[in-house]
């Protein structure tokens, strides 16, 4: 068998090579670098397909977190709640707004925020809470959302994987103030290099995020406060536009490809496969288990020509980075615990069944040998 990465960007660009050779030729054309038709066409449609009023697009999905907040007024002296796995874009723009993270524990089953553990984290600081869709399955929306209402603080939701995920038919982005997403390239919708958007149905902040993403100016040179510099660049657009239309049909092959996971892996006492909460639909923008000696199997499966990955090796608050918070790793005890569990499954669209079932034999053939 051939070597099976862990994502395979190069087959899906063959399967629709001329429209994306076509997307960017039309951009160095037509000099449509920055701003421009091509931005504007994604940023409709996006709308479109979530059927929201306004998208934004960012230079990445780093940066439009940073922006919903900046523009909410969150900065020094205020508390944002996010959750203890994650990216972490999910908390460094917290910190980048002069406010402080707050971790929350996350939920042993579904590896998302353990949403009966935000309440306790609520202080007379807190500003908002930034629920972070993982893996491609939402977190519990609706119980976060009320929560928000209780205590009367922003939702904000980060949806970098969870392109198309829903909850009882709801999609995940569309019950915060703001919601921002990721183009990464191995994002579930991935562009060529950095992009990211923010939607929203709030057409004032809606303006505030556009002028603060182009320099604090929504028309030239009238900078109405002072920005940044982080806009979705035309070539990207582009080629985000030229991807949309696939998306439901990739996503719809990613959940395929999970079902064929779920089938040859079941039955191995010593992994666990991704649950799915009832209602939901999962989009597996990773296809995560948890499982016993996850380091010896690890580099079996790399030994066998299978690439795996860890999302994510070291809890945020138990990173270098948070040192100063002055955690300890049994604060977080389910983080911290998935540390050492957690692994990711090569998972993208063109995987085939035969892929799959060859790393699931391996893996049923590591453990039969090391049990
Ligand atoms: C990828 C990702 C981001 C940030 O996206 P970039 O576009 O790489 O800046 C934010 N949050 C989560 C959970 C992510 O997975």
């Amino acid at each position: 068998m051939k070597k099976i990465p862990f994502v395979d960007l190069l087959s899906q660009y063959k399967s629709i090579k001329p429209a994306i050779d076509k997307a960017i030729e039309n951009v160095i054309e037509e000099s449509a670098f920055i701003g421009g038709r091509y931005v504007k066409e994604f940023e409709d449609s996006f709308a479109s397909l979530y059927g929201i009023k306004h998208v934004i697009g960012c230079a990445n999905g780093t940066d439009s977190l940073y922006i919903i907040m900046k523009m909410l007024g969150i900065g020094t002296g205020d508390e944002v709640i996010t959750v203890a796995n994650s990216w972490i874009s999910s908390s460094e723009t917290i910190t980048q707004t002069g406010a402080k993270p707050v971790f929350v524990d996350i939920d042993p089953v579904y590896g998302s925020v353990n949403e009966n553990k935000i309440e306790e984290k609520i202080t007379p600081r807190s500003k908002a809470i930034i629920a972070v869709h993982l893996q491609g399955q939402m977190c519990a929306i609706e119980n976060i959302r009320q929560i928000c209402e209780r205590h009367n603080i922003y939702l904000i939701e980060d949806c970098a994987q969870s392109h198309l995920s829903s909850m009882n038919g709801v999609r995940a982005g569309l019950k915060g103030i703001a919601s921002s997403f990721s183009f990464y390239p191995g994002k579930n919708l991935g562009a060529y290099g950095d992009a990211g958007c923010i939607i929203t149905n709030d057409d004032e902040m809606a303006k505030r995020f556009r002028m603060y993403a182009n320099h604090g100016a929504l028309k030239k040179h009238q900078h109405q406060i002072e920005g940044i510099n982080s806009r979705l660049d035309g070539l990207q657009a582009a080629i985000l536009s030229a991807k949309l239309p696939y998306l439901q049909s990739w996503t719809d092959s990613r959940i395929k490809n999970a079902g064929i996971y779920d089938k040859y892996l079941s039955g191995i006492s010593q992994i666990k496969l991704p649950a799915v909460r009832p209602g939901s639909v999962h989009t597996f923008h990773l296809y995560m288990i948890r499982a016993e000696h996850r380091d010896g199997l690890m580099n079996y499966l790399k030994d066998q020509g299978v690439d795996t990955a860890i999302h994510y090796p070291t809890a945020l608050p138990n990173l270098p980075a948070y040192k100063y918070l002055g955690h300890q790793p049994e604060d977080f005890p389910e983080a911290t615990k998935a540390e050492k569990e957690i692994l990711s499954l090569p998972m993208y669209p063109e995987l085939t069944e035969e892929q799959i079932i060859y790393i699931s034999d391996r893996i049923k053939n590591y453990y039969q040998t090391n049990s």
